[in-house]
């Protein structure tokens, strides 16, 4: 979408998935982030990898990229150009090691994703990485950023049908039910049925790194009725919560899976470590951007 196109669309109470998950988890999280601005200086190191090598399997589908030399290349091109102070790294997320990964993934992808994902000739009929606006219901704003719709298919005995898809990097498969309740899912579904293009089916496909880097392809039907008003309706009120101001602190997430990146804001004891982490773009409402994976 154009930049001004993109500027007339946005509006301040709009919300996406990723904003919901982050409400969901804590409020205040979502306050901080969303409505003050704050951030953490450094980005995890595995949302780097997945944003690389979703550009470069998303280069893979729409044609520009034919090659497994070529994929290894553009990998190695974008990790070697990264201002690594900007990346929170680990003992096992090294930048050499993600470096071997990504390019070992980058290989094989590229003939699985020729083999399933349609390249074609005619304009309308793929979008990448589109921008969406559009309403949930009366007042609740959404954008939604599906990483792919066009024409899919589920093996080479398989039909192709007009999909919206979603690409994930991975340490490890999914199970093969995830997609049935995936939020994202619904949510791409919603978008592109607003923009009256027709789904016929959704595809979570699965990059999977590691010594033994492979694809997992899950497909499902799109979204039953039921499923879909109950996602409406979980919007719907999270947005009336967000628009009465109504939030709270979950401390149960502090410390759920690691440290949670506000802590500086929210523990007085950690208050000293706040400008080494965070960094504040100031009162923004809600920001356009709205997480990796929207
Ligand atoms: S530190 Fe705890 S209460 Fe504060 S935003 Fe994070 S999860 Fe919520």
């Amino acid at each position: 979408m154009e930049k001004g196109s993109r500027a007339r669309d946005y509006h301040p109470d709009t919300r996406s998935v990723s904003q919901r998950r982050t409400f969901r988890s804590c409020g205040y999280k979502w306050l901080f982030n969303y409505l003050q601005g704050w951030r953490s200086r450094q980005t995890r190191a595995v949302m780097v990898l997945g944003s690389v090598m979703e550009q470069i399997a998303s280069a893979i589908a729409c044609g520009w990229v034919t090659t497994a030399d070529d994929a290894e290349a553009g990998f190695l091109l974008a990790w070697d150009m990264l201002d690594r102070s900007t990346v929170e790294w680990s003992v096992r997320n090294t930048w050499e090691a993600f470096r071997d990964q990504g390019a070992a993934l980058s290989r094989i992808i590229v003939p699985q994703i020729q083999e399933r994902i349609f390249v074609p000739e005619v304009l309308g009929q793929q979008y990448m990485q589109e921008r969406i606006f559009h309403f949930l219901a009366p007042g609740v704003r959404e954008q939604c950023i599906p990483d792919l719709y066009g024409f899919v298919r589920q093996d080479l005995f398989s039909d192709y049908r007009l999909t919206v898809l979603d690409f994930k990097t991975k340490d490890r498969g999914f199970d093969d039910s995830a997609i049935e309740l995936d939020e994202q899912m619904v949510a791409y579904q919603l978008a592109e049925e607003s923009k009256t293009r027709m789904v016929q089916q959704l595809c979570l496909c699965v990059m999977i790194r590691g010594a033994n880097p492979k694809m997992q392809w899950l497909f499902a039907d799109p979204r039953p009725t039921l499923l879909v008003e109950r996602h409406l309706q979980s919007a719907t009120l999270i947005d009336a919560q967000i628009k009465r101001g109504e939030f709270w602190q979950n401390p149960n997430e502090c410390f759920n899976m690691g440290e949670c990146e506000f802590l500086s804001l929210c523990y007085p004891s950690r208050a000293h470590e706040r400008d080494a982490k965070l960094i504040r773009n100031g009162d923004r409402r809600a920001s356009l951007f709205t997480g990796w994976d929207d």
